[in-house]
């Protein structure tokens, strides 16, 4: 089923996600950041993989078994938070947005919309 636009009929419509694109780096980012702070706290499986490293190379290299893991921790929080963050923002284009683009007029609008934001 294709989209058309409300005002010129067109089916030369795009779907924008601006939702999608924002969330996706507002979740990388706070996944990130809780991911490094999980690891600094213990809580998060980076400093698991962090304590495992460092028992691996022994006292002296608990330090840098601790970076380690508030890097993989960071990477682990990076990755689900930008998925999270996409599906949330996947949500807001659907319900809050107006996601959808005419390429012949140029209107955008929401799904459903009978009042188009001209
Ligand atoms: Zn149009």
């Amino acid at each position: 089923m294709s989209i058309q636009c409300p005002l010129c009929k067109s089916d030369q419509v795009i779907t924008l996600d601006q939702g999608k694109k924002i969330g996706a780096v507002v979740g990388t980012v706070g996944g990130a950041a809780s991911g490094i702070a999980g690891a600094m706290t213990g809580a998060a499986s980076g400093a698991e993989f962090g304590v495992t490293v460092g028992l691996v190379a022994g006292p002296a290299g608990s330090a840098l078994g601790g970076l380690a893991g508030a890097i993989f921790g960071g990477l682990i929080g990076a990755a689900t938070g930008g998925i999270t963050g996409a599906k949330l923002g996947e949500v807001v284009d659907q319900r809050v947005l107006d996601n959808y683009n005419c390429q012949s007029c140029g209107i955008s609008f929401s799904r459903g919309s009978s009042d188009p934001a001209i």
